[in-house]
């Protein structure tokens, strides 16, 4: 493979506020060899996922930056083109963290094999891979919606939100989905089931979910934050569970827009007085619980009960465009980039 070259795209400076194309630089590089113990992979799909943003950034959190020059991260699919594994020959498809870049040398250890029989191996990163396990781990270990109940998530029509929805309509909740705009709005309803859907960026938002909830809600799966829980959270009954899994609504805020009146009393007022649980979590605090979710979410997969919708774009070099166009809405379903 002498001569032959990747391409990459590096964090070029950090953003202030919304990421903007000039905060990352395209580059081409020499194809690297693989060492002993090592493959070379070709990207198939990049994931592009909301965690990315707080990784362009240095504030404090559960995962280190990225550093300036450094390629972005990212986990993908990809096939092994060249091997130094036995175990690992050329033409097995892996899920690995290789990154916005179209090849890639990593170490066996780094490998997962993807069973291409379930489901197209883009499904590896969305609804049978890390969105799909926060959306079941989320509902398993906090959320446990329990027959009848009612249940909204935001963001509804992403790989975390959808799956949320279907899982909690399988488990015998009335599933409230949230979403930007009439054209997702209608997937809900027509693709993933849900019995309510409710545009975010209508001006009866509010009004028009709490008509949606007649008898209020016993869990609100917490994706996006933002004006969004400010109208849920009135609507929260007693020992309504709250799992809180992200919070882009916000992602892309500087200080200054952190200030405004003090919700704080009225939050801590309802966690009291309406004995709410809130918890936060990271998929990885329950990998123990992975193969379970699998299995269970594979056999869905399989026959049909759970759907999932990808919104797959071409070329590397529309990668940043891309993810500054999710953290917009911009995105119809699990974001991926072909390279
Ligand atoms: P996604 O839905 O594919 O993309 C993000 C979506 O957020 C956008 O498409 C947009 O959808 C919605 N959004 C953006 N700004 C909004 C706003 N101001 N108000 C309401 N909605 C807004 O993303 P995803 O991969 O499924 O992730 C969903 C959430 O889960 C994110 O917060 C992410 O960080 C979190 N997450 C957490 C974990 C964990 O381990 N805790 C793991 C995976 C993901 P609309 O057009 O519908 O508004």
């Amino acid at each position: 493979m002498s001569g032959a070259s990747r391409t990459r795209i590096l964090l070029a400076r950090r953003p202030v506020g919304a990421p903007v194309a000039a905060d990352f630089r395209i580059e081409t590089a020499a194809l690297p060899q693989p060492g002993p113990g090592e493959v070379l992979v070709r990207v198939l799909y990049l994931s592009l996922d909301p965690y990315m943003r707080g990784r362009m950034s240095e504030a404090k959190s559960y995962a280190p930056p990225v550093a300036l020059g450094d390629v972005m991260v990212g986990e993908t699919v990809a096939e092994i083109v060249q091997s130094n594994v036995p175990g690992f020959p050329p033409g097995d498809i892996v899920r690995c963290h290789a990154g916005w870049q179209s090849h890639a040398a990593l170490p066996a250890d780094r490998l997962q094999r993807v069973d291409a029989t379930v489901a197209p191996v883009s499904t590896a990163l969305g609804v049978l891979g890390m969105p799909g396990f926060s959306a079941w781990v989320g509902l398993d270990a906090i959320g446990r919606p329990q027959q009848g109940e009612t249940l909204v998530v935001a963001a509804a029509t992403g790989p975390v939100g959808a799956t949320v929805g279907q899982v909690a309509r399988l488990r015998g909740a009335r599933c409230v989905g949230i979403a930007g705009g009439a054209r997702k709005c209608a997937a809900l309803i027509e693709e993933f089931g849900f019995a309510a859907a409710i545009d975010h960026r209508a001006p009866d938002f509010a009004p028009a979910l709490a008509r949606a909830c007649p008898d209020g809600i016993d869990v609100y799966f917490e994706n996006v934050g933002g004006a969004v829980f400010d109208a849920v959270l009135p609507l929260l009954n007693r020992f309504a569970r709250v799992p809180v899994c992200g919070v882009v609504a916000t992602y892309n805020d500087r200080e200054a827009d952190r200030a405004g009146p003090d919700r704080l009393p009225a939050l801590m007022g309802a966690v009291l007085r309406r004995s709410l649980t809130v918890q936060g979590f990271i998929n990885n605090s329950f990998i123990e619980r992975y193969e379970a979710f699998h299995a269970e979410m594979s056999a869905w997969v399989r026959n049909g009960d759970v759907r999932t919708r990808e919104d797959i774009i071409d070329g590397l070099a529309n990668a940043p465009g891309a993810f500054i166009g999710m953290l917009e809405g911009r995105n119809f379903g699990k974001l991926l980039i072909r390279p």
